[in-house]
């Protein structure tokens, strides 16, 4: 029965990719910025702050929002810690992960994840990379990190693992290129999140409320799961139905309500 779901999503995400290759064509001639919804920079703005204040960002990582208008083009910030970004340190950015408009800014230098995501996915719209700490563990061990309750259901059977040594040898760690950075999305295939060896995580979503929520939810598994492990005996996680049934249903939309109205300065 899952493999049926799984063969009907397979042939939706192929669908939708070949849509959305030729949506991007007609559009790749434009490089000028196009119309943003300012309530979507204030949510990208948000989502760096939240993404601190629960503990998933620190000085490092960053996330992404595809831009509303032009699916081949996405808001980032320049180079800077999480918690000080503002509305004014946001760049447009094509799937190249060059910025629309020239700038003398300095970039993350890890932004192609983002593009090579985005080229591949059309169904993701916003993305976060991060060295969330509880996480970092699964990345290194042979133990699978699964989805231990409902609110990190989309982790599903468990996730894949990007090993860089793989893609580049023996590299600094950083993904640095759209190589390594497709290799990564290679890695991710269809799934919510990608973990990186000795490194963090890429974590995908269909808005920025979900992909914020799943960050902050698969820290927080991680951290359960080693703290059940701790207790010993056996471990029952989510039955894939479980999980599938839970992920169709959350949006993450209270959470997010809360944690922007905690981080937005009246
Ligand atoms: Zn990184």
């Amino acid at each position: 029965m899952r493999s049926n779901q799984f063969r009907r999503g397979t042939l939706a995400v192929l669908l939708s990719t070949v849509l959305f290759s030729m949506s991007v064509a007609s559009l790749s001639a434009q490089q000028e910025p196009s119309s943003v919804d300012p309530e979507l920079i204030a949510d990208l703005v948000a989502a760096n702050h939240i993404l601190v204040a629960e503990g998933v960002l620190d000085g490092y990582g960053h996330v992404s929002v595809r831009h509303n208008r032009n699916p081949s083009h996405f808001f980032l910030a320049s180079s800077l810690a999480p918690q000080l970004v503002t509305a004014n340190d946001i760049l447009e950015f094509d799937l190249d992960s060059t910025p629309v408009e020239s700038t003398t800014r300095a970039l993350y230098s890890e932004r192609f994840i983002h593009s090579e995501i985005y080229k591949v996915r059309p169904d993701v719209k916003a993305i976060v990379h991060n060295h969330s700490p509880s996480v970092i563990p699964f990345g290194v061990s042979s133990v699978p990190l699964k989805a231990l309750y409902h609110m990190a259901a989309f982790i599903g059977e468990g996730l894949p693992v990007f090993d860089i040594r793989n893609a580049g040898g023996l590299t600094d760690m950083l993904v640095r290129n759209s190589e390594l950075a497709a290799a990564l999305a290679r890695s991710l295939g269809n799934q919510g999140a990608v973990l990186m060896r000795g490194h963090g995580a890429a974590v995908v979503g269909s808005s920025l409320p979900v992909v914020v929520g799943r960050s902050v939810y698969l820290e927080i598994n991680a951290r359960l799961q080693a703290q059940a492990m701790t207790i010993g005996g056996t471990i029952t996680y989510l039955h894939p139905e479980e999980a599938r049934k839970a992920t169709d249903l959350d949006d993450y939309k209270r959470a997010w309500d809360l944690w922007k109205r905690k981080v937005v300065k009246k």
